[in-house]
């Protein structure tokens, strides 16, 4: 029976870490804020820990998604830090969309322990997570992935080796910077079609038809911003975040961007002006009010 740890109970975290409550997995959960862990932890019947290392001590693998890398990197030190609690032949396995520089620096001072790391960001949003059927994107060595994978065969059904540790972590970003771009571009075609006379749903049934579609067009625009849900699932604060990896990701390889830099540029400025809370799918309001028009009806 494989001794898992989870830390990290938030929007997706939670959901992941349900996955992991079965007969065969010794699970136990730590959140920063504890009530939210003593909760799941007594719904589901697994252990509580007060502490991370009270989690990740005799735990062959420990799980991490927070919010930024630096937030993991931060439970690696001190006298309770994952370095000196986690034991020799364990692995760390950070969901978290991360950053590439971070995670290779993790993953060489927890080499110096004999502490195997991934870096393993998801995709499928919460939903995904729920269903159990998460896109895993690992990078780091494929023969620990290959001890690993029944546990991240829990909530993961697409588990993909990108490469060498920070693969995952590049890949997710790029992938998310695009999501970025079809969310803003989709935006600001579907106000000037309303201003032109054209409805949004009527547009949107034609662009799904078309090779404009994206995910953006076919689920979050019917779903979020016709029906004026925007239900928070996705911080728009963590997208302005994988935003900005892949933009310096391209800056690092020297790969001429404009439009990754312009959408990092866009996203920071709408993540400051709707702060911490905000859903990124709320980007289409800051886009609606600069043209002045409601995708899907009235005026803004
Ligand atoms: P949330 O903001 O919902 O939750 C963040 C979690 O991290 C909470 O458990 C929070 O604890 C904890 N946390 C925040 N800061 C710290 C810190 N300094 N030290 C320790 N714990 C901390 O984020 P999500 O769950 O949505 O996202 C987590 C990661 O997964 C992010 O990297 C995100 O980009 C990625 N992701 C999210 C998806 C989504 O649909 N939500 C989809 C795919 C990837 P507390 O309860 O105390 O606040």
């Amino acid at each position: 029976m494989p001794r898992v740890a989870f830390l990290g109970l938030g929007a997706i975290g939670a959901p992941m870490a349900r996955h992991l409550a079965r007969p065969d997995v010794d699970l136990a959960l730590w959140n920063r804020t504890t009530a939210t862990a003593a909760a799941l932890a007594g719904e589901l019947g697994v252990r509580h820990a007060l502490t991370p290392a009270d989690a990740a001590r005799g735990a062959d693998v420990v799980i991490t998604c927070l919010p930024v890398s630096r937030h993991v990197e931060a439970l690696l030190d001190g006298p309770d830090g994952l370095l000196a609690t986690m034991a020799a032949g364990a692995v760390l396995v950070d969901c978290t969309s991360g950053d590439s520089a971070t995670s290779r620096r993790m993953a060489e001072r927890l080499a110096e322990r004999g502490i195997g790391f991934l870096d393993a960001p998801v995709s499928g949003g919460v939903v995904g997570a729920q269903q159990g059927a998460l896109t895993v994107m690992v990078g780091g060595d494929e023969a620990v992935l290959e001890r690993v994978h029944p546990v991240l065969a829990c909530f993961g059904k697409r588990i993909v080796h990108c490469g060498a540790v920070g693969a995952g972590d590049a890949l997710k970003a790029v992938n998310n910077a695009l999501l970025a771009m079809h969310l803003w571009g989709t935006a600001e075609g579907l106000v000037a079609l309303e201003k032109a006379g054209v409805k949004a749903e009527l547009a949107l049934d034609v662009i799904n038809a078309s090779s404009g579609r994206s995910n953006a067009s076919m689920n979050l625009f019917p779903e979020r911003v016709l029906t004026r849900a925007f239900p928070r699932t996705f911080r728009l604060a963590l997208l302005d975040k994988d935003v900005g990896i892949a933009a310096e990701l391209a800056r690092e390889q020297q790969v001429p961007s404009p439009l990754l830099q312009l959408t990092a540029e866009l996203f920071r400025m709408a993540h400051l002006e709707l702060g911490e809370a905000a859903d990124h799918v709320e980007v289409v309001q800051v886009v609606e009010r600069l043209g002045g028009a409601q995708i899907g009806g009235r005026s803004a």
